[in-house]
């Protein structure tokens, strides 16, 4: 299924030696505390003060839309396409081929290498998870209902394999995405009644895919829920979270917030 190093690490919790009490289904403990319910988008955006949402949400702005953010959508395309084709047709390498050169027809010159090796990558796992009889229950992003944990009213993982979700990110943001399965995996908890005790980021770096298990403890399901509540405050009150102490160089929002700072 996974590759062999995120087995290993789940393995212990997959035997059930995970003891945990804000599963998905324990609305008293986990479901929303404020009107506004953010997108799970919001809750783990690269922003520390999460000013990224006040001013999409409470200021209306739109940010930069090239660069990272364009990056960011070649590469997550490149990598959920192989499992969609696979799904549609059957594991045809054929048909593989065939998408991956109109996803490079349509992606910038300068991304097309990286996004050709991310597809490759990719396109070898959803190979591996469709051939034979021992077809793997994929689902490219599904729609989860979020509302019961206080979130948008739709969620959609980018991938959920045998109920395990699975999130793509370009570049660093571990940390960020540990808040993104945890919210996938609580979400999926209050619709189904069944346990999940893990989700896995794949991260593009360094020019390959790296896989990372997620053991999602309570510690990580609590700062899920802070997270969620701290963007749902803002938005609410309307107040400006001020600029992050320390804000990424790719941040798409630098041209506000840091030309503001310069006036
Ligand atoms: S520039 Fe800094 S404060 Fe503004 S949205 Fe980006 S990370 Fe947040």
């Amino acid at each position: 299924m996974f590759p062999a190093p995120v087995l290993e690490r789940v393995r212990g919790v997959v035997a059930g030696d995970l003891v945990v009490e804000l599963r998905g289904w324990r609305l008293e403990l986990v479901g929303p505390r404020r009107g506004f319910m953010p997108t799970v988008s919001e809750v783990s955006s690269p922003c520390p003060s999460k000013r990224d949402v006040y001013l999409r949400r409470v200021r209306g702005l739109k940010p930069a839309s090239d660069g990272v953010l364009l990056a960011g959508r070649v590469f997550h395309e490149a990598f959920l396409e192989p499992f969609r084709v696979v799904l549609r047709a059957g594991p045809s390498l054929e048909r593989l081929a065939g998408a991956k050169a109109r996803l490079l027809r349509g992606a910038p010159r300068e991304l097309r290498s990286a996004a050709s090796r991310v597809f490759d990558a990719s396109s070898a796992l959803a190979m591996a998870w469709g051939v034979g009889g021992a077809r793997l229950p994929v689902a490219v992003e599904p729609e989860v209902p979020g509302g019961p944990v206080g979130l948008s009213d739709v969620v959609r993982p980018d991938l959920l394999v045998a109920g395990v979700p699975v999130d793509f990110v370009y570049g660093n943001g571990l940390e960020r995405k540990e808040l993104a399965v945890a919210a996938y995996a609580m979400a999926v908890e209050a619709a189904s009644n069944n346990p999940v005790n893990y989700g896995v980021v794949v991260q593009y770096a360094g020019g390959r895919l790296l896989w990372r298990a997620v053991i999602l403890d309570d510690r990580v399901r609590s700062r899920f829920l802070e997270a969620r509540d701290a963007v749902a405050r803002i938005v609410e009150s309307g107040e400006d979270p001020g600029v992050a102490e320390s804000c990424p160089d790719w941040c798409p929002w630098r041209g506000v917030c840091h030309a503001a700072l310069r006036v």
